[in-house]
């Protein structure tokens, strides 16, 4: 099945729209809006910022559904990047 890779990610601060290619093999655990520089994390349920502020969901949840992502986020090193803040 064909994957989209490009998503549109919407600023929930500032309504900035920027494209963003999606990497197949790990999630996007926070996005930097770069107009506005806030740091933006998915929203409760949800695995990355691609399936909270992005036209398409990310790869895994495309082939898989919802759930098919990494569920856990838990586990440190495991592809996510996380910033310590
Ligand atoms: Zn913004």
């Amino acid at each position: 099945m064909a994957v989209e890779l490009q998503s549109i990610l919407t600023c929930p601060s500032c309504g900035f729209k920027h494209e963003e290619t999606m990497p197949t093999d790990a999630c996007l655990w926070y996005w930097v809006c770069p107009d506005c520089i806030a740091m933006h994390r998915p929203q409760p349920g949800d695995c990355c910022v691609f399936c909270s502020y992005g036209t398409v969901a990310c790869p895994p949840v495309q082939v898989s559904g919802k759930g098919g992502c990494c569920a856990g986020h838990d586990q440190p090193g495991a592809g996510a990047s996380e910033p310590n803040l």
